[in-house]
């Protein structure tokens, strides 16, 4: 096994040995070996049968085969006696650019942005 050993996930700090477990040179955690170390939670992307985002937050979607950014919304009719809620996907950036409710597969949250360098 050659792989490389990656950087804590926590920290970023480097990894060193430590007796039998690799463990962060910097904060206390170790794992049993290598690949336990390095292995490292992939970002999932989750279909819409299974579960929804929350509303009106902007997520990674699929969108017709491409990744895209959108959000949940809700249409709430104004008159009661025709009263039915309906969930779209729509675009944070542009209101109504019309995608339809099978458009969107699955989605997924957004990775956290760059810190920019003061
Ligand atoms: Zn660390």
């Amino acid at each position: 096994m050659n792989e490389a050993i990656k950087p804590c996930p926590f920290c970023g700090a480097g990894a060193k040995w430590a007796t039998g477990r690799v463990g962060c040179k910097s904060c206390d955690i170790y794992a049993r070996d290598e690949r336990a170390w390095n292995r490292r939670a992939e970002p999932q992307w989750i279909s819409v049968d299974e579960r929804l985002p929350d509303d009106e937050t902007p997520v990674l979607i699929m969108l017709r085969g491409e990744i895209a950014i959108g959000e949940l919304r809700w249409e709430h009719p104004s008159h009661e006696e025709t009263y039915q809620a309906c969930r779209y996907w729509d675009n944070p950036h542009d209101d109504g650019q019309d995608w339809q409710w099978p458009d969107v597969t699955h989605w997924m949250p957004l990775p956290v942005a760059p810190t920019e360098p003061s």
